[in-house]
Formats: C-alpha cells, sequence, structure tokens
C-alpha cells in the first residue's frame, strides 16, 4: 500500500508529480492548510505532512495523526513545531535550510535600501501626482554607505546580509550567544558586540535570528529607545521578535527613523498604526519568494518525507 502523504497548499514546481508517483498525494486546496477537511477528517490516515510556516503543529493535532512518522516545514524556522512533542511520539521533523539564505538576504537589504532612502514614499508621491519637479529637499533620506549595520543573528542568512553590506562599504557589528569563529568574523568584517551595544550603535540594525523562547519580544521599547536618531530596523526573521506596540511608538516619537518589515506579530494582521506610518516599508512576509527558491524548497520538503518514509536519514532533520 503507497503511503499517504497531506501536503498543506500547493507548491511552485515539479516536486509534488514527483512525490505523487511515489506515495498517495492529498493537497489542501483551501488555504486552511491542515485545517483543511482533507486533513482534518482523516488525520490518522497520513503518514507524512508537509507543512507550512502557518500551519501550527502541536500536541492536539499530533494526538489525532496517530500515523504520522514526518512533518516536513517548507522553510527553515521551525517555530510553528511543538518539537519536543514530535520527539516524544518520534515523529522526524525536517526544514528547508540554506536554499532559502541568499533570497532572504536580497530581500532584507532591499527593504533597508527601500527604507532609508524612502523609496515607497516616493513612488507613492509619483502616482500620486505628487511629482512637480525635482527639489533639493524633497523625500531626504538616510544615507547607507559607509554606516553601521547591526545584524542580531549572524547564521547563513545574516552572513549573507553582512556579505552584501561589505559591497556599501558598512561595517557589520554582531549580536548572538555564540561569537563566529575569528576567521569568518574577520573575513565578513563583523565584529561581536551584545545586543544592547549593538542596538545603541548601529544606523542600521536587521534581524536574522530564529523565533524561540529567548528571542520572543526581543526587540522592545528599551532597546528600542537605545537607537541612534534616525536609525532604521529591519525584520525578515519573525514578527514575535519585537513588540510592535512598541515599535509604532518609536516609528512615531523616535529615536527610529524608519523601517522594512516582511513579518508580523500576528500573522497575516498588521498593526493599523504600522499600515498608517509612512515610514515603514512593509512586505508579505516574501523573503524567500524568488521562484528558483521556493521550487527548491518544495523538492527539498519531498526529498525530506521521502527519505523517512523509505526508511532512510532524511538530509535536513531539525535536531
Ligand atoms: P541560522 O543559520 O540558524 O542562523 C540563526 C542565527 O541566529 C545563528 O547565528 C544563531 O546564533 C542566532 N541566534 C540564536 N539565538 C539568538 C539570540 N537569542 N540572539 C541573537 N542571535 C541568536 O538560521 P537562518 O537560516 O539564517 O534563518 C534565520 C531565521 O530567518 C529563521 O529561523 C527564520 O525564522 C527566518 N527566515 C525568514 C524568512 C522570510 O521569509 N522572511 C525566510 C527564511 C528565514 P548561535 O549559533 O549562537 O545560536
Amino acid at each position: 500500500m503507497k503511503a499517504r502523504v497531506f501536503v498543506s497548499a500547493p507548491l511552485p514546481g515539479p516536486a509534488l508529480a514527483g512525490l505523487a508517483g511515489r506515495a498517495e498525494v492529498v493537497v489542501g486546496q483551501t488555504r486552511l492548510g491542515l485545517e483543511d477537511p482533507a486533513f482534518a477528517r482523516a488525520a490518522d490516515s497520513f503518514d507524512a505532512v508537509v507543512t507550512l510556516l502557518t500551519d501550527r503543529v502541536d500536541e492536539a493535532r499530533l494526538g489525532r495523526a496517530a500515523r504520522l512518522k514526518v512533518v516536513a516545514n517548507v522553510a527553515v524556522g521551525v517555530d510553528n513545531v511543538d518539537l519536543e512533542a514530535c520527539a516524544a511520539r518520534g515523529v522526524v521533523v525536517t526544514n528547508t535550510p540554506g536554499v532559502l539564505t541568499e533570497a532572504t538576504a536580497d530581500l532584507a537589504f532591499g527593504l533597508l535600501l527601500c527604507a532609508a532612502r524612502r523609496v515607497c514614499e516616493g513612488d507613492r508621491l509619483v502616482r500620486e501626482g505628487g511629482f512637480t519637479g525635482w527639489s533639493p529637499t524633497m523625500l531626504l533620506g538616510a544615507r547607507v554607505h559607509g554606516k553601521a549595520l547591526g545584524i542580531v543573528g549572524l547564521g547563513r542568512i545574516g552572513q549573507a546580509v553582512a556579505r552584501r553590506a561589505r559591497g556599501f562599504g558598512m561595517h557589520v557589528l554582531y549580536a548572538q550567544p555564540r561569537p563566529l569563529a575569528e576567521g569568518l568574523a574577520r573575513a565578513l568584517g563583523a565584529t561581536h558586540v551584545s545586543t544592547k551595544t549593538l542596538f545603541a550603535e548601529s544606523d542600521f540594525v536587521s534581524l536574522h535570528c530564529p523565533l524561540t523562547p529567548e528571542t520572543r519580544g526581543l526587540v522592545g521599547g528599551a532597546l528600542l529607545a537605545s537607537m541612534k536618531p534616525g536609525s532604521v530596523l529591519v525584520n525578515t526573521a519573525r514578527g514575535a521578535c519585537i513588540d510592535e506596540a512598541a515599535l509604532a511608538r518609536s516609528l512615531v516619537s523616535g529615536p527610529l527613523g524608519a523601517a522594512g518589515l516582511d513579518v508580523f506579530e500576528d500573522e497575516p494582521k498588521v498593526l493599523p498604526e504600522l499600515v498608517l506610518r509612512p515610514n515603514v516599508v512593509l512586505t508579505p512576509h516574501i523573503g524567500s519568494a524568488d521562484r528558483e527558491t521556493r521550487e527548491k524548497m518544495a523538492s527539498m520538503a519531498a526529498d525530506n518525507v521521502m527519505a523517512v518514509l523509505e526508511g532512510r536519514e532524511p538530509p535536513n532533520r531539525v535536531r
């Protein structure tokens, strides 16, 4: 009998067709993910699930999916999955690291540039007919070149952002629990500092840490208040790393000058105070959304599923 795999939503590229040749694949069509009736009504008939970061995999859900052997998350972050509950039930969890590093770094740097140089404000002004002639004082923004960039979490994506920053003549500060090996930090031109120092001394701060109990609400009122006047905060990590209400206040009364946000505390909701601010660039969680990257993420998830179902070690087991 073929194994049964539930895939939370249609995925780009050929990966699902490949999977369907080797297993019985049911693809959720409702945008409800694991709440799709096709899964919810028959959870105990599936051997594997391919999940999105919007799917909560918790004890209650696992309890209803007694045959489940693998949760293949189509994301590098696994904050949506209760790893302990999976381990206790012998369910393997996999993710898609590395393949989305450069795409996410591209977007982070794009948000940094757009927020600093007021690109979206300029776009709106032109579309609304407000561009009535060149002016030496119109839409003055923050200089990027040569400034200090603070990276919270200098892992795969953080390092890819640091490499881009070097091309802009920026110097990089970074904060994370374990400093990088000296040679690697030197090659990136990155100096390890405390989180407090990073926020106080950077002109730009970009978050690239995972969402964990330690990083939930990491950027609150106190850190925001310590930032340089006119500084820019970029978040392509997870929304809940920032206290969004405090961020909105800082964007109104300073010291923060602007922000670029791809992720939000309670997606897909976005705080109205943020939507109303002209000095925030907002994107709908599209960090990894270039076509090649998304197709590779899908094929990695499919490979992870088949490895576990065939009794092999999956390439991307989360430990
Ligand atoms: P990674 O290679 O594991 O890097 C994470 C880095 O964060 C590590 O260097 C880690 O340092 C550091 N870190 C851990 N705890 C920290 C803390 N308390 N304070 C500061 N730094 C901390 O992961 P990655 O592949 O770069 O991905 C990072 C995150 O980006 C993912 O977890 C995901 O949430 C997010 N992401 C978002 C998108 C998007 O679409 N917007 C796309 C991809 C990824 P240690 O080595 O010292 O633990």
